[in-house]
C-alpha cells in the first residue's frame, strides 16, 4: 500500500477518536492537504481522488461536527476505493491481451466508473435534512472558486468572466450540450459520422510541421484486436510528450473519412486506467470563455459535484418529490452534469426545469401579495360619469374593451395598486383602455405617466390620446392640451425643463414618453399610475425604476404579443390578466397569401398597383445582410436591387438592426409622412407602429420565423379602412414548412399562431428568457405545458399555506427561492 494512503488513514481514525475536533494533527487536517497531494500525486495515484480528498480536507475546519463524520468516512472509503484500484489496475495490466472483442468489451467496459462513486461517498438517498446542517452547506456552497484544488487566484479570475464565482455557482452551471461517448465500438464495427468510444493501443505517433512551421499536426496510428485507426491533433505537439507506443487509452469523438480511410479528428482521450471523466460517457459540454479549456472547468464541476453534489440538502417539501415524481436535487444536480444514462439526464433535466418555474412563480406571487397589501386611496368614478365618456368616441367599444375596462376599473376602486397585464392582439385598440384609465385618474387630481419604447411610438400615442381625450371626449373640459405633454430624448432641454415643473407641481397631469422619462430627473407631485405599451420591449429594472416615481401607483402593462394563457399566467405570474380578444368591428380581415419562390413577380406586381393607387408597402427580410447567413436573402442586398432594378422609379427606404435607434426613428418618421413608397427591413420593424396608408407587406423568407411573429410583422398594414394584404414567400419549396406557414392564410387570429407556434417550435422564437426577464431561467422551456402547469400549481398551493414561507420546513425553500431571485434579475432591455 502506498504511504500517503497509510499515513492518512492513521490520521483520519485518529480524528474519529478525538470525536472530531481537529486536533488529531497539529494545527488541523487543512493543514496537511498540500504536502498530501504532492506526496499522493507522486506516487501516481488517481487525480480526480486526490484532488477531491484535499478538497475535503481543506474544508475540514469550517464543517459542522455531522458533516465531519461525513466527510472523515467519505474519505476514507475514497482511500479504500483507491487501494482497490491500483491492485485492479496492475492485474489487468497483465491481462491485457484480449482474445475477442466481445471479451474486450466485457473486461474494458468499466465505464463511467466515476458516478457510482459519488453515490459511494455521499449516499443520495440520505440527504440532509435538518436546517441547522442545510445552512452550513449553503455556507459551502458559497466558498470561493479557489477552494478548489485546481483553481488559483488567476483561474478564479477567468471563472469570474463566465459568473461563475462560488462552489454553487458551478453546480448550476448546466452543460450547453452533451455528447454521448457511451458507446463502445471495436475499431473493425466503426463508421462514418458515429459519435464513439474506442479502446486502444497506440502503435505510433509524431508531430509534423505544416504551413511552413506555423502550425502542428500530430499523427498516431492506433490498434485493438480488430483494427487499425489513424487519430490527427491539430496544434497539441505535447500529445507525443504524453502518449507512446504501447500506451492504451480510451478515445472519444467523431469518425470522419480521410482519403478513404477512417480518422478521428481531436479526438478526446484519457489513459485507460484513469477513470474516465472526458471520454467513454455521456460527455458534459460547457459553453466557455478565452483562457478556459473545456477538460479544466468540466474537471472543477466534476470536483464539485464529487465533493457537494450529493449533499445538496433538498429545499423542495418532501410531499411534492414524492407526488411530481421528481428526483432529489443532489441526484439531478449529479446527473445533469454527470449522467450515466439518458434516463438519469431527463429525470435530471425535469426536476431542475420544474424548480425553476416553481421558483419563479413562487417569487412571482410573493411580490404580487407584497405589492396588493399596500393600502392606497380608492379611484373610481360613477357608471354614469363614465359611460358619457364613452358615448362621445367616435365608435362603439367591443365587449372585450368594456370588459377589460371593468376589471381596471375594480382594480383603480379596491383600495390597493393595481398590476395588470392587457394582452391584446395588434389592432385590438389597446390605447382607447389606457386614455380612459388615465382619464379615471385625472378625475381624482393625480398624475398618470406613459411609456412606449420608442419616440415614434411614444409620438403616435401621444397625438392619439391627446386627440382622444382633449378633441373627441371633451371630458367635460377637465382636461386642457397643456395637461398632456410628451417626453423624449429629442425633446429640447428647455422644454424639458418646463414639463419638470410642470410635473412636479402637479400642473401636468399626463406625461407620455420614452424611457427618457426613467432617465431623466423627472419628479412627479402625485403620479398614481404608470402603464407601460410594448411591455416585453422594457426590462423588469425599467418597469421599477418608472413604478418609484410615484408611491405605490397602480400599474398597468400592455402587449400585443400573443402567448398562451397559462404561460402568460406563469411568466407574468405577479401581474392579473385581461385579454381584450376580439377586433374592432368592420375590420377587414387581411388577405395573406404563400407564394412560391418564382412567383415573386406577382408579388411585384400587387405591390406596384398598391403604390400606383397611393398606397404605400413594407419589404421584409430575415437577414441585414449575406454575412449574416449566404444561403438566405437579406435587406442590404435586395434593397440595392429593388432600388436598381426592380423598382427603379420608386423611392425605397431601407431600416434594420445595426442602424442607431435615432436613424431608425427618422426612417420609420420619413415612411410614415409618406417620404418612402417602399419600406426595407429586417425583423427590427417596430410593433405597435401606426401607418395607416401601408397596405402591403411582403415576408421573405418567411420560413425563417415563427407564426407569432409573421403575425405581428402582418399587423403592421390592416390599420385603415381599406382591404390590405400580407404576402409570404418562403426560401424554397418545402411541403412541410408550407403547411406551417399555410396556417397563416386560414386565420388572422395571434392566439391561435400563438398555441400553433407552440406545437410546432416552441415558443423559444417569441418569448424567450430575455422575454421573460429571469436570467435563472436554464432549463425550462416555456413549451412545455406540462412541467409548467405542475409546477405553477405546486408554487400556488404552498403560497396558499404560507405565503410568507414563515413555516420551520420551509426555510431552505425561502433560502433558494431568495438565491434564485437575486440571481436571476437580469435586465432584458
Ligand atoms: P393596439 O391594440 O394595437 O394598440 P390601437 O389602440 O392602436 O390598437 O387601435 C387600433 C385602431 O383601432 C385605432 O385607430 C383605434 O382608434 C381603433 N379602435 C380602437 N377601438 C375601436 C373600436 N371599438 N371600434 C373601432 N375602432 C377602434
Ligand atoms: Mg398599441
Amino acid at each position: 500500500m502506498s504511504s500517503s494512503i497509510e499515513k492518512l488513514q492513521k490520521f483520519l481514525k485518529l480524528e474519529a477518536d478525538r470525536d472530531y475536533d481537529n486536533r488529531a494533527v497539529f494545527g488541523g487536517l487543512e493543514i496537511i492537504a498540500p504536502n498530501w497531494q504532492k506526496e499522493a500525486q507522486s506516487e501516481r495515484l488517481d487525480e480526480n481522488k486526490v484532488e477531491t480528498i484535499t478538497t475535503l480536507l481543506k474544508q475540514y475546519p469550517q464543517l459542522k461536527q455531522q458533516e465531519r463524520i461525513a466527510a472523515v468516512n467519505d474519505v476514507l472509503q475514497i482511500l479504500n476505493s483507491l487501494i482497490k484500484t491500483q491492485s485492479k489496475a496492475s492485474s489487468r495490466y497483465n491481462s491485457q491481451k484480449f482474445q475477442n472483442h466481445n471479451r474486450a468489451e466485457k473486461a474494458i467496459i468499466s465505464p463511467r466508473r466515476d458516478i457510482p462513486k459519488i453515490k459511494k461517498i455521499h449516499p443520495i438517498n440520505k440527504p440532509s435534512k435538518s436546517d441547522d446542517e442545510s445552512s452550513n452547506i449553503v455556507a459551502g456552497l458559497e466558498s470561493p472558486l479557489t477552494v478548489l484544488p485546481s483553481i488559483g487566484q488567476k483561474g478564479a479570475q477567468i471563472y469570474q468572466k463566465l459568473g461563475l464565482n462560488t462552489l454553487g455557482d458551478l453546480l448550476y452551471y448546466f452543460p450547453r450540450r452533451y455528447d454521448d461517448y457511451s458507446n463502445i465500438k471495436p475499431i473493425y464495427q466503426l463508421n462514418f459520422n458515429d459519435e464513439v468510444t474506442v479502446i486502444a493501443t497506440v502503435q505510433n505517433i509524431q508531430n509534423r510541421q505544416i504551413r511552413g512551421g506555423k502550425a502542428t499536426i500530430t499523427e498516431a496510428i492506433v490498434s485493438d484486436d480488430t483494427g487499425y485507426l489513424r487519430l490527427t491533433w491539430f496544434n497539441q505537439p505535447f500529445i507525443t510528450k504524453l502518449l507512446n507506443h504501447g500506451n492504451q487509452i480510451v478515445l472519444s469523438g467523431k469518425i470522419n473519412m480521410y482519403l478513404g480511410r477512417l480518422v478521428m479528428n481531436n479526438p478526446e482521450w484519457e489513459p485507460i486506467e484513469k477513470e474516465h471523466l472526458h471520454t467513454n460517457r455521456i460527455v458534459p459540454v460547457y459553453r466557455l470563455t478565452s483562457n478556459i479549456s473545456q477538460r479544466s472547468i468540466r474537471s472543477a464541476i466534476f470536483q464539485t459535484v464529487s465533493s457537494w453534489g450529493s449533499r445538496i440538502s433538498d429545499y423542495l417539501p418532501d410531499e411534492i418529490i414524492q407526488s411530481q415524481n421528481l428526483v432529489s436535487l443532489s441526484s439531478a444536480i449529479t446527473n445533469i452534469h454527470f449522467p450515466e444514462t439518458r434516463t438519469q439526464l431527463n429525470a435530471a433535466h425535469q426536476r431542475l426545469a420544474f424548480d425553476e418555474i416553481f421558483l419563479l412563480q413562487l417569487g412571482l406571487l410573493q411580490q404580487k401579495y407584497d405589492w396588493q397589501s399596500k393600502v392606497i386611496p380608492s379611484y373610481s368614478v360613477d357608471n354614469d360619469w363614465l359611460a358619457h365618456q364613452i358615448i362621445k368616441l367616435p365608435f362603439t367599444l367591443t365587449n372585450s374593451q368594456i370588459q377589460v375596462l371593468d376589471e381596471i376599473r375594480q382594480d383603480l376602486a379596491s383600495g390597493h395598486p393595481m398590476n395588470r397585464l392587457v394582452q391584446g392582439d395588434v389592432g385590438s385598440g389597446k390605447t382607447i383602455i389606457a386614455a380612459l384609465t388615465m382619464l379615471i385618474m385625472t378625475q381624482h387630481n393625480v398624475q398618470a405617466v406613459l411609456m412606449a419604447p420608442t419616440s415614434i411610438l411614444a409620438d403616435q400615442l401621444y397625438k392619439n390620446i391627446t386627440q382622444l381625450l382633449i378633441n373627441e371626449i371633451g371630458n367635460d373640459g377637465n382636461l386642457s392640451p397643456e395637461d398632456i405633454c410628451l417626453l423624449i430624448g429629442d425633446t429640447p432641454e428647455s422644454t424639458k425643463q418646463e414639463i419638470r415643473t410642470g410635473l412636479s407641481q402637479g400642473k401636468i397631469k399626463i406625461v407620455i414618453g420614452t424611457h427618457a422619462l426613467i432617465e431623466d430627473p423627472v419628479q412627479f407631485k402625485n403620479l398614481q399610475l404608470v402603464i407601460i405599451d410594448e411591455q416585453h420591449r422594457f426590462g423588469v429594472s425599467q418597469r421599477a425604476a418608472l413604478r418609484e416615481k410615484g408611491e405605490n401607483p397602480h400599474l398597468m402593462v400592455m402587449t400585443a404579443t400573443p402567448i398562451p394563457r397559462s404561460l402568460a399566467l406563469t411568466i407574468y405570474g405577479d401581474l392579473d390578466l385581461s385579454i381584450i380578444n376580439e377586433l374592432p368591428a368592420g375590420r377587414k380581415p387581411i388577405i395573406t397569401h404563400l407564394l412560391h419562390p418564382l412567383e415573386r413577380e406577382r408579388a411585384y406586381q400587387l405591390i406596384l398597383n398598391q403604390i400606383e393607387s397611393g398606397k404605400q408597402a413594407f419589404i421584409i427580410y430575415p437577414f441585414i445582410d449575406q454575412n449574416e447567413d449566404e444561403s438566405s436573402i437579406s435587406a442590404i442586398e435586395e434593397h440595392k436591387k429593388l432600388q436598381n432594378e426592380v423598382f427603379p422609379k420608386l423611392q425605397i427606404g431601407l431600416l434594420h438592426g445595426r442602424m442607431k435607434p435615432e436613424e431608425k426613428d427618422l426612417i420609420m418618421k420619413n415612411f410614415r409622412d409618406g417620404a418612402y413608397h417602399i419600406l426595407v427591413s429586417t425583423s427590427v420593424i417596430e410593433v405597435g407602429v401606426d401607418i395607416p396608408n401601408a397596405t402591403v407587406i411582403l415576408i421573405e423568407g418567411a420560413n425563417r420565423f415563427g407564426l407569432a411573429q409573421l403575425h405581428q410583422f402582418r399587423g403592421r398594414v390592416g390599420r385603415g379602412q381599406v382591404q390590405s394584404y400580407c404576402l409570404l414567400i418562403p426560401e424554397n419549396e418545402d411541403s412541410i414548412e408550407n403547411k406551417r406557414l399555410s396556417v397563416m392564410c386560414e386565420t388572422n387570429d395571434g392566439f391561435i399562431l400563438a398555441d400553433r407556434d407552440l406545437n410546432h417550435r416552441g415558443p423559444g422564437d417569441f418569448l424567450g428568457t430575455r422575454q421573460s426577464g429571469f436570467m435563472e431561467i436554464k432549463l425550462a422551456n416555456f413549451s412545455d405545458i406540462s412541467i409548467i402547469e405542475k409546477a405553477r400549481k405546486q408554487a400556488n398551493i404552498i403560497f396558499q399555506k404560507d405565503p410568507e414561507l414563515k413555516n420551520e420546513e420551509h426555510q431552505s425553500l425561502k433560502k433558494m427561492l431568495k438565491r434564485f431571485w437575486i440571481n436571476g434579475r437580469g435586465d432584458n432591455s
